[in-house]
């Protein structure tokens, strides 16, 4: 074959990245394979649309693959498994190492809380016969997508006696859901005048939940009060409950294949439990012990910036990591940190070839290359971003090529078009060797996400391979 090539090809042959490196296909059992596990991470981005759902199912399946609840006091060995739940809201899974913590421990950190529509403390309201809730967005949201689709709540309630009540309504077959209404198009021209920031404005995002008034010859209010009615019966609450509620508005659309060829998954919270069952399914799938004691977390409030006891820029995964040091021995937290090393799970932004100027097509990723290494995020000059190291990231890059993981290089568009962060700077300030590695997704952060299925199943594997390594 090589007798027809000309030097300069040969030469290209040698010197040159191979495109295909990041594209490679894989053969059929392992597309199956692939296929197949994203049936169960479906069924999971169906019930899971809170950090606490996803929290709780985590807990769910770590008990029934051997995991129990992490105790500072005792002494493990290799092979335990545990769990620690932090307020029902983010979560800490290990498997104990055959070697000592101190020589540093695996870590996946994703995060399990997405872009959603908060209700204010004090939602409820009735305004021309309609009642409305009246709504904060959590996260980076375009408001304007938020309008239009069906809506479900999902959340907790206290009552004034301290008895909890878990809210999801609008997911089963038959509940009722909710909408956030728009102009009609006739009467729409001076909103769309507006600036596509203010299409629909923060303080427009009221969610419809009901028309019918109380029967009564005489009363004002009486759609709100039709509507506490029925909360009371349902839930046994009443209005000041709502004060210190945690009630959340998500898409309650299904997840789907799409396409015709069925790569492909569309749903809301790709970002991002596309990385978060993965990293699960990872550490529930290690049988025997791992050399370094892998840790996967799930962790809340990435969305807002990680901040607070749930987020990762709380001290809740350094507590965890010093306790492990010290159920040992007398290993300081400081010494497991210092020699651990942590893939950060995070999507990046696929590239979309309807708009490709955002994005450096040298330096994009793409569906179904495989999971994303992201070197840094941030913006203006790489500011709000770790930046990892050649030597993490050359040694990341050995393990996906030596183990069959399709991987790719990605940035997180063109220099100052935009940026965005990971939890990645907050563990790196821990002292970790850290690196972002997650699944693209196109349409990021609208309430319907779209990711393949190979890179779904390829992040597994990534996370699979890099706690045996
Ligand atoms: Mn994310
Ligand atoms: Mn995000």
């Amino acid at each position: 074959m090589s007798e027809n090539k000309t030097e300069a090809e040969i030469l290209k042959e040698q010197l040159f990245m191979d495109s295909q490196h990041t594209a490679k296909v894989i053969d059929e059992t392992e597309l199956k394979e692939a296929f197949d596990f994203c049936e169960g991470y479906k069924s999971f981005l169906n019930s899971c649309k809170t950090e606490r759902e996803a929290a709780l199912f985590a807990v769910k399946e770590a008990e029934k693959n051997g995991f129990v609840p992490f105790d500072n006091t005792k002494k493990y060995k290799a092979g335990d498994k545990v769990y620690y739940l932090n307020r029902g809201k983010a979560i800490i899974l290990a498997v104990i190492g055959k070697k000592s913590v101190k020589e540093g421990v695996h870590i996946s950190a994703a995060h399990i809380d997405s872009p959603r529509l908060d209700l204010k403390p004090n939602p409820l309201y009735e305004d021309s016969n309609i009642a409305l809730f009246k709504t904060h967005y959590y996260g980076g949201i375009k408001k304007y997508q938020w309008v239009t689709i069906p809506l479900s709540l999902h959340g907790v309630v206290y009552k004034k006696d301290g008895t909890r009540v878990d809210v999801n309504i609008g997911e089963n077959e038959g509940d009722p859901q909710f909408v956030i209404t728009d102009l009609l198009p006739h009467l729409g021209t001076s909103q769309m005048e507006r600036s596509a920031r203010e299409v629909v404005k923060g303080e427009e995002l009221n969610i419809l939940v009901g028309s019918l008034p109380f029967k009564s010859d005489s009363g004002s209010e009486l759609v709100k009060l039709n509507i506490m009615k029925i909360l009371n019966e349902k839930y046994g609450i009443v209005e000041r409950d709502f004060l210190t509620a945690e009630l959340e508005a998500v898409p309650a659309m299904k997840v789907t294949d799409i396409g015709f060829d069925r790569s492909m998954i569309g749903g809301y919270g790709h970002d991002d439990r596309v990385c978060a069952y993965p990293a699960l399914m990872a550490i529930l799938e290690l049988d025997s012990a791992p050399d370094y004691t892998a840790v996967t977390v799930l962790t809340d409030k990435e969305e807002t910036g990680s901040d607070g006891s749930t987020g990762l820029n709380s001290d809740y995964l350094r507590y965890f990591l010093a306790d492990l040091g010290r159920c040992e021995g007398d290993i300081l937290g400081r010494d497991v940190l210092s020699k651990s090393k942590c893939l950060s799970a995070d999507v990046n932004a696929a590239f979309d070839p309807t708009f490709p100027s955002v994005l450096d097509k040298m330096n994009a990723s793409f569906i179904n290359k495989g999971i994303v290494v992201t070197k840094y995020t941030g913006a203006r000059g790489k500011s709000g971003t770790s930046d990892a190291n050649a030597e993490f990231v050359s040694e990341v890059a050995q393990i996906f090529d030596n183990n069959g993981v399709n991987w790719q290089l990605g940035e997180l568009g063109k220099v100052d078009e935009g940026g965005g962060g990971t939890v990645a700077k907050y563990v790196a300030n821990m002292n970790v060797d850290v690196v972002d590695v997650g699944v693209p997704v196109l349409s990021m952060h609208a309430p319907f996400e779209v990711v393949s299925k190979l890179d779904v199943y390829m992040a597994k594997k990534a996370f699979l391979k890099f706690f045996e390594a």
